[in-house]
């Protein structure tokens, strides 16, 4: 049995590991914890993502914090022809990836017909799925070694590699045939650089900025089409419902949420972002805040003691932003932690674009009030490292160039993501690499 060596228990490693460790020897390792998962040791020297935690280390990786939101980038948006090649080839992998991440049923047939519910803006709709079976990746422990520890040095030797792993009992050597890299986003090309490439170098990165940007007062006979957007109920699934909107070639998403005031309010909406992201003692503390009497806060409150909203025309729009340029964003490792400067400068096309969404919701609309000024404060993370490793590092978009059976397995090869939450994409490369695994 040929050995497979996976780096990083997250999304894309789970998915790799498990799928292998039938006909294969499958080591994984992770950064740990055991056990738990851990916030990252961040430094942000640009932008920050945000008031909540956007990844995480541990078995599962950051699926410990994820809500397996469903969706497939839309193929007209991808703008490189290598990539939009690679991606459709992954077409094929859509039912299984869904499968994986928790979802029963064809993925593509309900969202289809999940389109065809709402009968405004048809041609602009998308759609995410989440399915009820939820949370984090669970390896198959059974028929799969798992270690928490790292890689120091790895060194080709024939056709195999020889890789020294270093865990809390010290170093130790190991030969493996495949490598597969899926430390995340920001993870991997740290282990690219230092590992194989022996080169120091800050690399870029695209994320989705995201955030409630504005507010509208629906006309009431277009509220119970808001309200299917907001959500539908599908057998195992919920799903929410976007328009899509763009400007200067980066496309755009506005979902909904119900609120009760139309004033857009920049600290209530920090607030509720905490809020809804808090569990345990920080749930305890969130809610001894004062700000839990506001009543857009009330709102969420109902929500989750009822499972809906009290009836409302007016909606929270929560908008995610496109990024393309990579470069400017950077990624740097240093002593266990990681300092990454988060890079916006599509702010101007992105407050050009709430125009274009301002102008779009109006026909449906009594009143529309979108953030205007300091329009960077309303952003943050969207949680979608991606495009962190070089194509002109890759072969075949997803092998390492130069080192025959090293694949990389996660968003680092994701070059472009339009406004869609990656989980679903990356569960494809994951399966594309295990495909080639099986057949080299
Ligand atoms: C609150 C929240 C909600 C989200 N909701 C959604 C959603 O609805 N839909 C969606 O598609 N996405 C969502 N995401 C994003 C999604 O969780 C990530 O895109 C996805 O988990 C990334 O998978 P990955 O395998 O690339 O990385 P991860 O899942 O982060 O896994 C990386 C793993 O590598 C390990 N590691 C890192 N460095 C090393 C190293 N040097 N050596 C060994 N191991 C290492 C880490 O410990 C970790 O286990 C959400 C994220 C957050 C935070």
């Amino acid at each position: 049995m040929d050995e497979v060596l996976v780096i990083g228990a997250g999304l894309a490693g789970t998915i790799v590991a498990n799928e292998l460790c039938s006909d294969f020897k499958v080591t994984i390792i992770d950064r740990g914890p055991s056990g738990k998962y851990q916030e990252p040791n961040l430094t942000e020297t640009g932008k920050s993502f945000g008031q909540v935690t956007t990844f995480c280390y541990g078995e599962g990786g950051s699926t410990n914090l994820w809500h397996n939101g469903l969706i497939e980038i839309p193929e007209k948006d991808i703008v490189d022809p290598s990539f939009k090649r690679f991606y459709l080839s992954l077409s094929k992998w859509t039912e299984k990836a869904a499968r994986l991440l928790g979802f029963e049923g064809d993925y593509r047939d309900e969202k289809e017909a999940i389109a065809k519910t709402v009968s405004i803006e048809k041609d602009a709709i998308d759609s995410i799925l989440v399915p009820e079976k939820k949370g984090k990746l669970n390896l198959d422990r059974k028929n799969l070694f798992l270690s928490y520890s790292f890689v120091r040095q790895i060194c080709r030797d024939g056709d195999e590699y020889l890789v020294t792993i270093q865990n809390c009992d010290g170093a130790k050597e190991y030969r493996f045939k495949h490598i597969v890299l899926a430390a995340g986003g920001l993870n991997t090309p740290n282990i690219v650089n230092d590992i194989f490439l022996k080169r120091q170098s800050t690399i870029g990165f695209i994320d989705h900025p995201m955030g409630f940007v504005g507010k509208i007062r629906v006309k009431a006979k277009y509220v119970s089409d808001f309200e299917k957007m907001v959500s539908l109920k599908g057998s195992t699934y919920e799903a929410r419902l976007g328009i899509r909107f763009n400007y200067n070639g980066l496309q755009h998403i506005v979902y909904f949420r119900p609120c009760y005031s139309i004033k857009n309010n920049l600290n209530i909406q920090r607030f509720k972002s905490k809020l809804g992201c808090s569990v345990g003692l920080g749930l305890i503390r969130a809610a001894c805040n004062f700000k839990v009497f506001h009543p857009d806060v009330l709102f969420e409150i109902y929500k989750k003691l009822f499972g809906k909203f009290p009836k409302t025309k007016t909606f929270s729009t929560w908008v995610v932003f496109e990024q393309k340029s990579h470069k400017k964003s950077t990624i740097q490792e240093s002593r266990g932690g990681l300092t990454v400067n988060w890079n916006l400068d599509e702010l101007k096309d992105y407050s050009e674009a709430l125009k274009e969404l301002k102008k779009k919701l109006g026909p449906y609309t009594d009143h529309v009030s979108i953030v205007e000024k300091k329009l960077e404060d309303w952003l943050w993370s969207a949680a979608h490292y991606s495009g962190s490793v070089e194509n002109t590092l890759l072969v075949k978009n997803v092998q390492l160039k130069g080192f025959e059976n090293v694949f990389i397995a996660d968003s680092s090869v994701i070059s472009e993501h339009s406004y869609v939450n990656t989980g679903l994409t990356i569960a494809k490369i994951a399966l594309e690499v295990v495909n080639r695994i099986k057949s080299s």
